[in-house]
């Protein structure tokens, strides 16, 4: 396997330059999408497009019939950043940017569907899933809602992801609970504005915001047990016209809500909306609270755990693998996917020696860029994966 894997990866590593010269952000990922299309048609493999607009979900069967399946995912999106990775196959869309190694994602699925279907030693069927809009817009989520798992049905769903932090060469993951929930909040503070020179005249929603702001942080430190972990960001403040003499009528404050359980997701939710209302009505103000979640914690099945981390181990040696890797309060649209579907998400580590390299920058940095000799491993995880879930009998 691995040196077949190997001689494909000469066709697929341009695929992933191409890739990452045309980026695109949430669900306008046309370029992606219709190269994906020429791809599978070209090896002959059957897909169905406009998925969430742009998303692909190609089908292929294995040597013998079986009702089994299982789905494989890879997000496709772009960030809005300028790139300065000074990589020849930098990006040709100015502000956009693969800063997010989707490009690699996307290139690891194809050259696993690759192999997979010159190969096709397993049984039952795989679906691979070429999923837009990862990056906040919710393209999972809009998959899932369109009946992906009535349309495709499939036992198991697993995702991987690049990790620059991590070794080349290393896997890394954990079961239970690895990622976070995140969850936006939009305060509006509506006060009564009026001449600084007159505080007393007015409602000064600058005043109540700064005391909702400080209250906020008594949340994670007095309502969350210490043992579980949970995060309040307030990241906007917004207020005034510019002018330092008028105190003005309305505030807006945005906060970041994350955690790794969801009862502490409502323990956050319903302490936040306490203490603003109840700090703005102290003021005789009114606030209004907005509370939108957006991703599901990513959550790793334990038995799915337990056997990716044996194919990890067969992939790239037992000592490699780290199958308790600490939670990170980050976010991951593969999240939707695994609170419907039992299934796993990997770290592929891509960090080289050279600590100047590009693929040592952390994802989103504008001078980052996937790691090429990650394609290889991430397609014999993903085929090895296939073809002992689905294994021959
Ligand atoms: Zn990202
Ligand atoms: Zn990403």
């Amino acid at each position: 396997m691995k040196s077949l894997i190997q001689k494909m990866c000469d066709d697929i590593i341009p695929v992933r330059h191409e890739l990452h010269q045309n980026p695109a952000t949430s669900y306008e990922e046309f370029y992606a999408s219709d190269l994906i299309a020429r791809k599978l048609t070209e090896w002959g493999i059957g897909f169905e497009r406009n998925w969430a607009e742009t998303g692909i979900v190609a089908t292929i069967e294995g040597r013998h019939p079986s009702d089994r399946a299982i789905g494989l995912r890879a997000d496709i999106d772009a960030l809005d950043i300028i790139e300065e990775s000074g990589q020849p196959w930098s990006s040709k869309i100015s502000g956009k940017m693969h800063a997010c190694g989707h490009d690699g994602h996307t290139s690891i699925l194809l050259g696993t569907a690759k192999y997979l279907q010159e190969t096709k030693n397993f049984s039952g069927r795989v679906h691979l899933i070429f999923q837009p809009a990862e990056e906040g817009d919710g393209g999972a989520f809009r998959m899932i809602e369109q009946g992906l798992f009535d349309r495709f049905p499939m036992e198991a769903v697993f995702g991987l992801h690049n990790w620059p932090n991590l070794e080349l060469g290393k896997i890394e993951f954990r079961a239970g609970p690895m990622w976070a929930s995140t969850d936006r909040v939009t305060i509006t503070i509506r006060g009564d504005g009026g001449h600084a020179a007159s505080p007393h005249q007015t409602i000064d929603p600058i005043v109540i915001g700064s005391e909702i702001v400080m209250a906020l942080q008594t949340i994670v430190s007095r309502n969350v047990d210490p043992i579980d972990a949970a995060v309040v960001s307030v990241t906007n403040f917004n207020a005034g016209t510019g002018a330092e003499n008028i105190i003005p009528s309305q505030a807006e404050i945005l906060v970041s809500v994350r955690a790794l359980k969801p009862a502490v997701r409502d323990v956050l939710e319903q302490r936040i909306t306490e203490i603003v209302t109840i700090i703005a009505t102290s003021h005789r103000a009114k606030a209004d609270v907005s509370y939108r979640r957006l991703y599901d914690p990513l959550v790793n099945d334990p038995e799915m755990a337990e056997f990716c981390a044996q194919i990890a181990r067969s992939v790239v040696g037992p000592n490699n693998v780290n199958d308790k890797c600490l939670p990170w309060m980050g976010a991951e649209d593969f999240g939707a996917f695994l609170a419907r579907k039992k299934g796993c998400y990997i770290l592929l580590g891509q960090k080289m020696p050279d600590q100047n390299s590009p693929h040592n920058y952390m994802l989103h940095h504008p001078k980052y860029d996937f790691n090429d000799q990650a394609l290889p491993i991430g397609i014999e995880y993903f085929s090895t994966l296939v073809e002992k879930y689905l294994e021959v009998a």
